[in-house]
């Protein structure tokens, strides 16, 4: 291609600023990137949401602010304590169009119900409300009482229209619950946000569902598996854009006749699961996935954990 000389002189001159612009912003960059690798320093912030004590933690100061603002707008559209919210209406009403983000999580909980044996339910609002969790006026209900209850719960009895996002329930009465899944999803659309700002490296911890991304200045983020007592360390993680979500029967229980009734409850029997595990702790790529696979293998017996991990064989799984 020809250019006149004029033209020549244009582009050697902006070539020449524009190198000359690249490296005086290098220059006065440079003792920044030099003080934040010499420190390592990492920004720390804490914030109550969706029911459990989020931790930031990242070398860039703007991480924390978009996590929690991703995390309280799930929150504001998910959560069943929140009378406005998508879900309680949903529940108030038995039909309704939703946004992308709830039609979204709903449509993949679902799959999690078929890919689990069916132990993975967001249809158990019904019997979380009857054992007590959601008031935390624990009790044991009646073998006839948990039969009805169980009536409302399955969901193969959620209609999906995909044209125009509404969700449906195919029985009165029937309640979702998405406790089990919703934390694991708002770290994904956290993680996605701080990507769309540049942000590579950042750990957040939401109650037990972690999502490492990228690494802490070089090495693998280093994870704590807590036990019963918080005091007790039971495992250890070392994860680099991973999630580990933990599923316990210690989180919220209660204590009847010496039996424990923990809050995830077997959708399939109506009680609480009680397969003599303490956790489980389930590490993969995606937030939603860990979660909803630690809260079903929380309630499979020995031989449906096997097939169900190998159904996931990109995903690792440890029980305590
Ligand atoms: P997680 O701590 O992620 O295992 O979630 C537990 C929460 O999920 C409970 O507090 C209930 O709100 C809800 N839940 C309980 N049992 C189930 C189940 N089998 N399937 C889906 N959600 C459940
Ligand atoms: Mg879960």
């Amino acid at each position: 291609m020809a250019f006149s000389t004029k033209t020549r002189k244009i582009l050697v001159a902006l070539l020449i600023t524009g190198w000359s612009l690249a490296l005086i912003y290098y220059f006065f960059q440079l003792p920044a990137i030099k003080h934040s690798l010499k420190t390592k320093q990492l920004y720390y912030n804490n914030r109550l949401l969706m029911g459990t004590f989020w931790q930031v933690s990242s070398p860039n100061k703007q991480a924390a602010t978009i996590v929690f603002s991703e995390a309280s707008r799930i929150e504001q559209l998910l959560s069943k304590y929140i009378a406005t919210s998508e879900i309680s209406q949903l529940n108030r009403l038995g039909k309704l169009k939703v946004s992308p983000d709830t039609f979204y999580i709903i449509k993949k909980s679902i799959e999690f119900h078929d890919k689990t044996f069916k132990a993975f339910d967001i249809t158990v609002g019904p019997l979380i409300d009857l054992w007590g969790f959601t008031t935390q006026e624990f009790q044991v209900p009646t073998d006839d009482k948990i039969r009805d209850t169980l009536k409302l719960v399955g969901s193969d009895k959620i209609i999906l229209h995909g044209n125009d996002n509404v969700v449906e329930f195919k029985i009165p009465g029937m309640k979702i619950d998405l406790g089990a899944i919703a934390k694991g999803y708002a770290l994904d659309c956290a993680v996605k946000k701080l990507k769309e700002h540049g942000i590579n490296n950042c750990l957040i911890n939401a109650g037990g569902q972690v999502y490492a991304l990228g690494d802490k200045f070089g090495k693998n983020w280093k994870i704590a598996i807590q036990g019963r007592n918080k005091l007790e360390i039971i495992g250890a993680l070392e994860l680099k854009d991973k999630s580990a979500s933990t599923s316990g029967n210690y989180e919220q229980f209660f204590l009847k006749g010496g039996r424990l009734y923990c809050h995830i409850i077997d959708p399939r029997t109506g009680y609480p699961a009680n397969n003599q595990i303490t956790s489980a702790t389930v590490i993969t790529d995606k937030g939603i996935t860990a979660d909803a696979l630690s809260t079903a293998i929380f309630v499979l017996d020995k031989d449906s954990q096997k097939q169900l991990i190998k159904e996931f064989p990109e995903t690792q799984i440890k029980i305590y």
